[in-house]
Order: structure tokens, then C-alpha cells, then sequence
């Protein structure tokens, strides 16, 4: 496979392969799985861009867990309240649950800071996070991300469940944005 792929009109190149993706995805479930042991975890995966990390989380962990798949809907709300974010999807009855969200990128922290805040109307036991990649020069919000597979520098990735304007979620490695 070619280590540089075009998507729409930008081109983006080879940054993380997919067998070491998978390798710290195995590490980082082996952690959340001794952390919560003894409790039946929910995993809440936020779709889309979370689907492969969730493949690959739920297939290395070995504790007794459940999964379910939410969705954050944003919509124009008036000139004061700007974009909401509305929680779609949550089926599950989360209150007294230890909910671990999974996420494909914490960037700003926005999405996840609303999230939180959806969650928490619901009387979760507890609420964490997991991501496949943080940003940390690019997050904004006090929230500890509990726990990050990848750290990587506040550039444009692809791939791996990540999308460009659509495209790219299939891709199985992740690419960057060649300036
Ligand atoms: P935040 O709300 O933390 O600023 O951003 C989270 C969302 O922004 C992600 O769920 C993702 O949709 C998008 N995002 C942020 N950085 C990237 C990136 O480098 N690549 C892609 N494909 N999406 C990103």
C-alpha cells in the first residue's frame, strides 16, 4: 500500500501503522480492564469515527463489560447559545453505571465536555474516557482525558475510523495532512 494517500483535494501521508495502533489499543485494554476489575463497565462508543478503536478496545479486553452506541447530534441553537449538542442514541439505563466513553480524537475537549454534561443528567456511577488520540496542545477544557492509546502534535490525522470531509474512515492506518 502506498505510504501517501489523496482524499477530496488534500493528500496525506503515512504517520501511524496500523499494527502499532493495534498494539497500543491491546496495552490500553489490558489497563482499563485491571482498573475496572470486579465491575461490569458500559462502553459507550461515539459514532462514526469510533467504530474501529471499539473493534479493537472490546476485542482485547477481557473483563465482563457492556457496549452501546451513541451519537452527538449539533445543531444551530440561538445567537447566545451557539451550536448544541444533543446525546442521540442512549438506549441503556446508565444511572449507577461505570460508563467509560470511547472517542476517536480529543481535540478542543468540546465534544467531549458536552458529553460529559449529557452524561451526567442520566446519574452515572461514573464517567471516564477513552480515546484513540489526544491533542494535548489543541484541548481546552480541565477535564482529565483518564485515558489516551496515541498523544500526537495538533495536526490534521486521518484514517482508522477518522474521516476527511467523509472520507478515509476505512483507511486501516492513520495518515496525516501534508501542509
Ligand atoms: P473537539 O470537540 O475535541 O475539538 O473535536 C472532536 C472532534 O473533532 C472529533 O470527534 C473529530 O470529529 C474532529 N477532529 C478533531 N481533530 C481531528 C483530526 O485531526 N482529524 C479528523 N479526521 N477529525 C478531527
Amino acid at each position: 500500500m502506498s505510504n501517501v494517500v489523496s482524499l477530496h483535494d488534500k493528500t496525506f501521508d503515512l504517520y501511524i501503522h496500523q499494527k502499532d495502533i493495534v498494539e497500543t489499543i491491546a496495552s490500553l485494554a489490558h489497563r482499563i480492564a485491571a482498573d475496572y476489575a470486579g465491575k461490569r463497565p458500559l462502553f459507550l462508543s461515539v459514532l462514526n469515527g469510533s467504530f474501529m478503536f471499539t473493534a479493537d478496545l472490546l476485542r482485547h479486553y477481557t473483563g465482563e463489560c457492556e457496549v452501546s452506541f451513541v451519537k452527538l447530534a449539533s445543531y444551530e441553537g440561538t445567537a447566545t447559545t451557539g451550536t448544541i449538542k444533543e446525546l442521540i442514541g442512549l438506549n441503556e439505563n446508565i444511572k449507577g453505571r461505570h460508563v467509560i466513553v470511547l472517542e476517536d480524537i480529543v481535540d478542543t475537549g468540546n465534544t467531549i465536555d458536552a458529553l460529559f454534561a449529557a452524561l451526567a443528567i442520566h446519574e452515572p456511577a461514573s464517567v471516564k474516557v477513552a480515546t484513540l488520540l489526544y491533542k494535548p496542545e489543541a484541548y481546552e477544557k480541565a477535564h482529565p482525558i483518564d485515558y489516551t492509546a496515541i498523544t500526537i502534535p495538533n495536526k490534521f490525522v486521518v484514517g482508522f475510523g477518522l474521516d476527511y470531509d467523509g472520507l478515509g474512515r476505512n483507511l486501516p492506518n492513520i495518515y496525516q495532512l501534508i501542509q
